[in-house]
């Protein structure tokens, strides 16, 4: 990573794109002058802003409200030139003054969505973008539309009693734990940028603030759903229905109940994405409806965390006293969820409602075998093993139930699992707290895996391609936060960012990243720190 600023202002993780040709030349960032800050035509984003084309019910207009001294901390190069945004403008002062919300640049049409949600089990009618605003949509390279939303970016008619800001602190946890998840190839959210406001956020503490650019599919929630449900607004209902059918289930536009088949894409979306979590030991932490994106991506990282020994029942945020959304809890919350989103979609499913709610019963019966398919599946995998047989499921439960009486470690201990393909067990075993524990099951799996006839050093590597060495553990990023707000030092953040940027490689000499916490590094708590 080089730092383009060429004044070792903060600017970091951006790298050169190849150099304009000749005729082509762009103002740098960093010797702009004041005047000359408007880019070159064709550098800044096309904006086609689809959402703000709906009725205007669905959001209200604002711009984001500017910083004092908006300060580049991280722009995600590789994820700008896949939206097709010029990464040299977005690093120059009119794209930053752009990503901390101090410029509104043409063709966007800055808005606050509206929408409602579940919240721990209790609706509240009136939630929205209270410290966000949707800049607006471009269409990347490959013809996907995206959202360009700023976080942290002010109040706005939907902050209750928020100041509509976000912490250093959050945003770089997001950061880190969104680009961790799609490296890991699971659909999320993600991170264009990371602005320090030169500004304090007050929480207990006065904190250094900052504003985070999202990327997302869309930014809709089965919360949206439900703030129009909930007004009786059906035209609206309709209106956002048939949007975003068209952003995430076209097809579902020419089904026999298009409400019914997009419920059904929605499911399925979510059926998968709680299993991938799962296999990855992630735990969302606040899984209420209004963050739950009807694309099936993952959305608002906040009191999240990656379980470290396994056990089903770990919760990690401060605020889930009851356990609502514990590790193996995630898939009934999720179905939980879109049961509130088949209710808010029941008056776009024909006039019978009694019909329609039998219809709806049987799409939401489809989230248990999808979602249970998907997480044996991946389990088998992960195990190493190709194909399912009779048995298998047995041989999984029992390493789980072994893993959870033995704390072992989750990540490592699939990933040493590979290593025992090859003939070296030994790394496994001493992660379980009786090692004598792991032998017993070794012994079966050996035996099972035998059977399938594949090699073990291409076994192994099929483990490897699915297990990660590297997860966001929980210690680090604890650390690399700290030394963010605490130090200005974003040298901890880079080093995660880039190890977790390749998490199915060994990569030697970062043996540090790969272990676990020792007893006094255990992360027992985390907060939303919103
Ligand atoms: P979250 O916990 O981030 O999912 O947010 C839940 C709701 O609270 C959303 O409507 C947010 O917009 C709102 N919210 C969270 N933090 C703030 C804040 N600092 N200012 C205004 N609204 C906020
Ligand atoms: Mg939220």
């Amino acid at each position: 990573m080089q730092d383009a600023s060429g004044e070792g202002d903060g600017l970091r993780g951006f790298t050169l794109v190849p150099a304009p040709a000749a005729g082509d030349l762009r103002i740098m960032p960093d010797t702009a002058p004041a005047t000359a800050l408007l880019p070159e035509a064709g550098t800044r984003p096309a904006f086609d802003n689809s959402y703000a084309r709906l009725p205007e019910a669905l959001f209200k207009r604002l711009p984001p409200t500017p910083v004092a001294a908006p300060r580049l901390l991280r722009l995600n190069t590789a994820l700008a030139v896949e939206l097709g945004l010029d990464p040299e403008w977005l690093a120059s002062p009119a794209g930053v003054a752009m990503l901390g919300g101090n410029h509104v640049p043409p063709g966007a049409e800055p808005i606050a969505q509206a929408y409602s949600g579940h919240q721990f089990g209790h609706f509240s009618p009136s939630l929205g973008d209270g410290r966000a605003i949707l800049l607006g949509e471009v269409v990347t390279p490959a013809g996907l539309r995206r959202d360009i939303q700023l976080k942290g970016s002010g109040p706005t008619p939907f902050s209750r009693r928020g100041d509509g800001r976000a912490a250093l602190g959050p945003v770089l946890r997001e950061y880190i734990i969104g680009e961790a998840m799609a490296a890991f190839g699971i659909p999320t959210t993600r991170a264009l940028a990371a602005v320090a406001t030169g500004e304090p956020v007050f929480r207990e503490d006065a904190l250094p603030g900052a504003v985070l650019t999202r990327i997302a599919a869309s930014h809709i929630r089965v919360g949206t759903f439900q703030y129009f449900a909930a007004r009786r607004d059906e035209a609206s209902l309709r209106a956002l229905l048939d949007h975003a059918i068209a952003r995430h289930d076209p097809a579902a536009a020419d089904a026999a109940n298009p409400a019914l088949a997009f419920l059904d894409g929605v499911v399925k979306r979510q059926a998968a994405l709680v299993a991938r979590w799962m296999l990855v030991g992630f735990i969302h932490g606040v899984m209420n409806t209004d963050n739950c994106a009807v694309s099936g991506e993952t959305i608002d990282y906040g009191p999240c965390a990656f379980l470290d020994a396994y056990h089903p029942e770990t919760v990690f945020s401060s605020i889930d006293q009851q356990g609502r959304y514990a590790f193996a809890n995630q898939p009934a919350i999720a179905h939980w969820n879109l049961a509130r989103l088949a209710e808010a979609l029941l008056p776009l499913m024909g006039a019978d409602e009694a019909a329609a709610v039998e219809q709806a019963m049987a799409v939401l019966a489809g989230f248990a075998p999808a979602f249970g398919a998907a997480w044996r599946a991946g389990l088998l995998a992960k195990i190493g093993l190709a194909e399912e047989q009779p048995g298998d499921e047995a041989l999984i439960q029992d390493l789980l139930a072994r893993m959870a009486e033995n704390q072992a470690d989750f990540t490592l201990a699939f990933r040493r699992l590979a290593d025992a393909a090859q003939g070296d067990a030994d790394g496994f075993r001493t992660l379980f707290a009786d090692p004598g524990a792991a032998d017993a099951w070794l012994e079966g799996w050996r035996a099972r895996a035998v059977a399938d006839g594949i090699a073990p050093a291409p076994r192994a590597a099929a483990m490897r391609a699915v297990n990660p060495a590297f997860i966001p553990r929980n210690h680090l990023v604890e650390e690399a936060l700290a030394a963010a707000v605490e130090r200005d030092d974003l040298a901890p953040f880079e080093a995660l960012l880039e190890v977790l940027a390749r998490p199915f490689e060994d990569q030697p000499g970062r043996a540090r990243y790969a272990a676990p916490p020792l007893p006094e590094q255990r992360v027992r708590a985390t907060f939303c720190g919103t």
